[in-house]
């Protein structure tokens, strides 16, 4: 990028959303700094500024293209440091409703790790870009401002390593990536911005995460399997290969039906989702800690972009503006296609106008997501929420999707696209997937009626 956009950028949280930023930013501004209370360099575990680094952490495809485009060569990297590499359908074994989608080639690449080792690769790229600096151990209290708060100077941070000194960090632009908890609603309201309206979708998700060692392998090649939870059965397993010759197993439940964290309970727990891959399969491993729980009760939305008024200078990101029930595991992927818009805004040579940027994120990388997954919510019959007509249409017609992509490829493989974020949920209505569909439910209908479709007469005729 020819023009600079200002001379420092500063970007507050150095999780993954965080990075992402810093990554764009290098290529606009002359300096950009990264603040965690943190200690990031050389971190492999998980951190205590992200408690959710200990749960199963799925990067959808769309999402690994972007971080692919961001640093190119990263994926080979992972892989040859233990990260897995299979193809979404041919190596990733998805149940729905308790049968399995039917396994095809996709040629789109579904990577597997720990969210640490994910996160630890992302921030070596960053960490050795030239013009980016890395401030850890710093609490972040709160941002400068001019006079009248109209725009955002920079941020006091206190040094954890200096008995909480405080130190004012100028800048031409602060990023506010410090995920769910971030106080950027506070500060706005301080400065006469006003209340930032939320959105809330209550789940109540706990999750369970236990790491194995596996004595054999019982995946026969594959690299994870996935039990969704269904309406019929609210309870979900995920178990995937990952870094360091281990096995991420996951489980989950709705509504405070939460997996319990003893080995026992735990094991119960997994025996009871839809599908018995994932407790056959841990009956040979050995467990290498104690099961973590993790606790999520609402999915949560910042609309911003419908502020009358936002300080020059401050861009918020990630988790920070949505935090999404992660059993759809849309969290990365978001932040990564905010990181596509942060690029585009920056491509003028301009200082970005805050509230544009919020509306076209909002609009580019947040909205489809926060629809696409409230209503899958919404197809639980405990989950508030007002269910329109048009929910009902799809919860059916998605039903069928999946009943048709347990005996079809062609349909498993579209549907699975979508929720890799890579196709839209209208991509499901095409003329070529419609029928395959209807073919598939219409198996068992009157002749007639079969009679309609193409392809499902002759059949229907050998259906006993
Ligand atoms: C249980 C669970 C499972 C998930 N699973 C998936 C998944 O499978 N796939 C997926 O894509 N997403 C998943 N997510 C979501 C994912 O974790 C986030 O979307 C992702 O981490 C991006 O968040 P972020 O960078 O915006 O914020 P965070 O990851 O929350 O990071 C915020 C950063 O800011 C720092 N920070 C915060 N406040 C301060 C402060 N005052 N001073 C200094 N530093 C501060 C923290 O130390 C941290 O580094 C899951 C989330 C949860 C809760």
């Amino acid at each position: 990028m020819g023009t600079k956009c200002g001379d420092r950028a500063i970007v507050l949280g150095g999780s993954m959303a965080g990075l992402f930023a810093a990554r764009v930013l290098s290529d606009a501004y002359t300096h950009v700094t990264v603040v965690d209370r943190d200690t990031l360099t050389g971190a492999t575990e998980p951190r205590k500024g992200v408690p959710q680094g200990r749960q199963v952490h799925g990067l959808l495809a769309s999402g690994h293209h972007v971080i692919e485009e961001l640093f190119p060569g990263i994926t080979d990297d992972m892989v040859r440091a233990g990260a897995h590499l299979g193809d979404l359908a041919g190596n990733l074994r998805w149940y729905v409703n308790g049968v399995r989608l039917r396994r095809t080639r996709t040629g789109v690449q579904a990577l597997t790790s720990s969210r640490p080792f994910l996160e630890r690769h992302v921030r070596e790229r960053v960490q050795a870009l030239p013009n980016v600096e890395f401030l850890e151990r710093r609490d972040i209290l709160r941002l400068c401002t001019t006079p009248g708060h109209d725009t955002v100077t920079g941020a006091v941070v206190a040094r954890q390593d200096d008995g909480g000194a405080e130190e004012t960090l100028t800048a031409d632009l602060v990023v506010d990536t410090t995920g769910r908890g971030s106080r950027t609603p506070a500060w706005l309201a301080e400065f006469g911005y006003g209340q930032v309206e939320e959105e809330r979708q209550k789940i109540g998700l706990g999750y369970t995460t236990c790491h194995y060692r596996m004595r054999s392998d019982p995946y026969r090649g594959d690299t994870a399997i996935n039990i969704m939870a269904s309406p019929a059965l609210p309870r979900g397993a995920i178990a995937a290969k990952v870094d360091g010759d281990r096995t991420v197993v996951t489980a989950y439940g709705i509504l405070g039906d939460h997996p319990p964290a003893d080995h026992e309970g735990f094991l119960g727990f997994i025996k009871s989702v839809a599908a018995p891959d994932i407790y056959d399969a841990l009956q040979d491993a050995e467990p290498l800690h104690t099961p973590v729980a993790y606790r999520f009760p609402v999915s949560l939305r910042r609309r911003y972009e419908r502020l009358p008024r936002f300080p020059r200078g401050l861009l918020v990101m990630g988790d920070a503006v949505c935090s999404l029930n992660p059993s759809y595991a849309q969290g990365m992927t978001v932040a990564a296609l905010e990181t596509r818009t942060l690029r585009r805004h920056l491509r003028s040579g301009r200082a970005p106008q805050p509230l544009a940027f919020q509306r076209d994120i909002a609009r580019d990388a947040v909205d489809r997501v926060w629809n696409l997954m409230t209503g899958s919510d919404r197809a639980y019959p405990g989950v508030e929420g007002e269910r329109h007509l048009m929910d009902r249409a799809g919860h059916s017609y998605v039903t069928l999707v999946q009943r048709a992509g347990t005996r079809d490829p062609h349909v498993a493989a579209a549907f699975l696209r979508v929720i890799a974020l890579l196709e839209p949920e209208e991509s499901l209505l095409r003329p070529t997937i419609l029928l395959r569909v209807l073919k598939h439910s219409l198996g068992t209908a009157p002749a007639y009626l079969r009679a309609l479709i193409p392809g499902t007469a002759e059949r229907g005729a050998r259906t006993p």
